[in-house]
């Protein structure tokens, strides 16, 4: 069981307990309330807060103290093929989380991730903002239609996921299931969709860099590439070796 099914159960004990007390004893409704207030306060948290696995069980971080693992999403995007050619010169495997509607628009990028030996996980078809709002027959059918187009290309089915804004509901546990994925979070959140100081962004990660991170970046973002170079040279200059993600977590990629 996961955490929101235990908290589920003790919410339901907890306010069958309370009407009794409110009618025995005549203690006030709002008791009811606030119980229930903490309740729904405690789900929002649980959804945005991926690492709790309170929905779903998500890889967060490896074991090894001398791997780390640079994960970027949203991909193929503007900076994606710069960003490849640095992880190239620099022979660096990572692992990309592509939306599959950019992935039906530059086919090429799929096909030189996979040449160039870089994993692909799935990070949704279309990455709507009311991803989270769908239904589970609507989620698993983004997961699966991404899973279709990535697998024309490559031949390979990915079985990594990565949620959409790192938000879990209910809905995509089921889905996430369903589509027999594995479910993707981080360790290390760069907030590179929002810095603006590439010095910052890049202490960010360092400051906090230990053995087995997984790193959230953007291939969309300008900022990452331009931190890129000094960001694998400074890891490595600390005694870490970039690992793709089915390696530090032991899991298959692809089915
Ligand atoms: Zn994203």
């Amino acid at each position: 069981m996961r955490p929101f099914q235990h908290l589920t159960i003790v919410f339901g004990s907890v306010m069958a307990m309370l009407v009794v007390t409110c009618i025995q004893y005549q203690l006030s409704w709002w008791w009811l309330v606030i119980v229930a207030l903490v309740y729904v306060h405690f789900l929002v948290l649980g959804a945005i807060f991926i690492r709790w696995n309170f929905y779903v069980q998500s890889f967060g971080k490896g074991t090894n103290k001398l791997w780390v693992s640079l994960t970027f999403d949203d991909g193929p995007a503007k900076y994606t093929q710069p960003i490849l050619d640095i992880l190239a010169e620099k022979q660096v495997p990572a692992t990309f989380f592509a939306i599959g509607k950019n992935v039906v628009a530059h086919p090429e990028v799929v096909k030189r991730w996979d040449h160039e030996g870089h994993l692909i996980g799935n990070h949704s078809y279309g990455h709507g903002f009311n991803f989270d709002w769908q239904s589970t027959k609507e989620m698993t059918k983004e997961i699966e239609s991404t899973n279709d187009v990535i697998a024309s290309i490559i031949g390979k089915r990915p079985r990594l996921f990565r949620p959409p804004y790192g938000v879990t509901n209910p809905n995509l546990a089921k889905a996430i299931n369903r589509a027999k994925m594995h479910s993707i979070a981080w360790n290390i959140r760069s907030f590179d969709t929002k810095s603006k100081d590439p010095d910052q962004l890049l202490n960010r990660i360092l400051d906090r860099l230990s053995g087995g991170d997984i790193i959230l970046l953007h291939d969309s973002m300008g900022i990452t590439h331009e931190i890129l170079t000094e960001l694998i040279e400074r890891t490595q200059q600390n005694g870490f070796t970039f690992v793709p993600l089915d390696k530090m977590l032991d899991i298959h990629a692809y089915s």
